[in-house]
């Protein structure tokens, strides 16, 4: 880690934010680094150490889909990572109170597992270790706190009063991006009226690779597989044969509130009746944290000389697992772009070292190309599935139920909805 200097510090890319979005991303562009004569340097902005208070790695568990696990081993990020995964191998999906229901399953696609689940804390101290051993400038704990611009590039201010410039800045600061407030960006919002319960549950049977996602009046509540090692101490199972899953319970904000104060017995007994015995009897619920749910979107997540990833680009309810998904896809399409213009400039150049501009306007435009049809599919789909399936509007009700009906009577429908589940395009 770099020590205060009064000297603007040059590099070709500086991304602001090392959780997910950010780590993945800084790993990826040193992987490109490799054997190159010309490495571009890399500067990585992070506000907080990889430790309990970290907002990126917090005490949430999250579904990395099939298709993110392929683009993390082709990153080599995601051999240091797989221990800590759990596979889901079956999704069970229902509608409570309606006849809808229907299961995605791993062995008819010829696959060993539809995704796998990670807990983001020990992920996140991975990640770190990674970050540390590869060619990257990391400044952490750091936070950018002032940001001017000119035609050749960006310059920033970091709390500890270090300067640096970017070629090209990345932002990757999560919802509320300090970036786009600096830049005066727009971001479009939709409040759903909807917070999530979070928290690690126990049921006293073994979950089997078992993943569910029930909707309720409420909102959707969903269960994931966890290991039986925990990430945060304290939560071991209180007897051999239960399961540990992750819960995620969209509700109004009102009995999100409610939840969280309810004491243990109080809470279990709710969850049980909304979820219903299909996981088992929950015997244990973990530390309760509670998140607002919106859709935060840019329609352009472009400036000049920077791109916006990640939930810096848009943030979604965690109804389908798709906030990390999407945002790795952003990750890999910049990567992409990147890469794509170093070989043109390679080819060109002829053994002969040549200036390389990595924020032009043309690679700017490239990735917001490259990106658009996925964001713009993948938000539609979960704005409609939030809207769809918490509405207890009978046309609707019918209409789902039949939905997820007519998926398990027709199989071959069911392979579209597990490559969307999948991570695959
Ligand atoms: C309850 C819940 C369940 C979810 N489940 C899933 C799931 O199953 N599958 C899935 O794919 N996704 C899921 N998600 C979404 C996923 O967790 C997020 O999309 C992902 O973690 C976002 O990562 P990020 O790096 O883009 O942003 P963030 O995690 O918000 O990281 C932003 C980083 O920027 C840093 N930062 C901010 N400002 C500054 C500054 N000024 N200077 C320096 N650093 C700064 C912060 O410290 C932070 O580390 C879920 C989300 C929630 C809330």
């Amino acid at each position: 880690m770099n020590s205060a200097s009064a000297a603007l510090q040059p590099f070709d890319i500086v991304i602001i934010g090392g959780a997910m979005a950010g780590a993945t991303l800084a790993l990826g562009l040193a992987k490109l680094n490799q054997g190159r004569a010309q490495p571009l340097s890399i500067a990585l902005i992070e506000a907080q150490q990889a430790d309990d208070s970290h907002p990126g790695f917090d005490a949430r568990s999250i579904a990395i889909a099939h298709g993110s696990i392929f683009e993390l081993n082709r990153l080599g990020i995601w051999p240091a990572l797989s221990h800590l995964g759990t596979a889901i191998q079956d999704i069970h999906i229902s509608d409570r109170g309606h006849f809808g229901m229907t299961e995605l399953n791993a062995k008819p696609l010829g696959l060993s597992a539809l995704g796998q689940v990670v807990e983001l804390a020990q992920v996140g101290q991975v990640l770190f270790e990674q970050l540390k051993q590869a060619d990257i400038t990391l400044f952490c704990p750091a936070k950018l706190s002032q940001l001017t611009s000119d035609a050749h590039g960006h310059y920033l201010t970091l709390d500890n009063g270090i300067t640096l410039s970017a070629k090209l800045l990345v932002a990757a600061d999560g919802a509320n991006s300090v970036v786009r407030q600096q830049l005066k960006q727009e971001a479009e919002q939709i409040d759903f009226q909807q917070s999530a319960v979070v928290a690690n549950v126990e049921t006293d049977k073994p979950h089997q690779h078992w993943a569910y996602e029930r909707f309720t009046e409420t909102g959707p509540l969903a269960l994931l597989p966890m290991s039986n090692q925990p990430a945060v101490k304290g939560q071991t199972l209180r007897a051999s044969g239960h399961a540990r899953l992750s819960l995620v319970w969209a509700v109004s904000p009102q009995q999100a509130a409610q939840l969280a104060q309810a004491d243990e017995a109080d809470f279990l007994q709710q969850l049980q009746q909304a979820f219903g015995n299909r996981a088992g009897r929950f015997t244990q619920v973990g530390k309760r944290v509670t998140y607002p749910l919106t859709l935060t979107t840019m329609a352009r997540p472009i400036f000049h000389r920077c791109v916006f990833v990640g939930n810096a680009a848009q943030t979604l309810h965690p109804i389908a697992g798709q906030g990390f998904n999407l945002g790795l896809r952003d990750v890999v399409g910049l990567i992409q772009v990147i890469e794509t213009a170093l070989k043109q400039v390679d080819d060109n150049a002829q053994g002969n070292l040549v200036p390389f501009d990595v924020g032009s306007s043309e690679i700017v435009h490239q990735y917001l190309a490259a990106r658009q049809d996925d964001r713009h599919s993948t938000l539609r789909n979960i704005e409609f599935l939030v809207r769809g399936f918490s509405n207890q509007h009978w046309p609707l009700v019918a209409g789902r139920s039949l939905g997820l009906r007519l998926l398990s009577w027709l199989p071959p429908l069911k392979r579209p909805v597990a490559q969307i589940a999948m991570g695959w395009r």
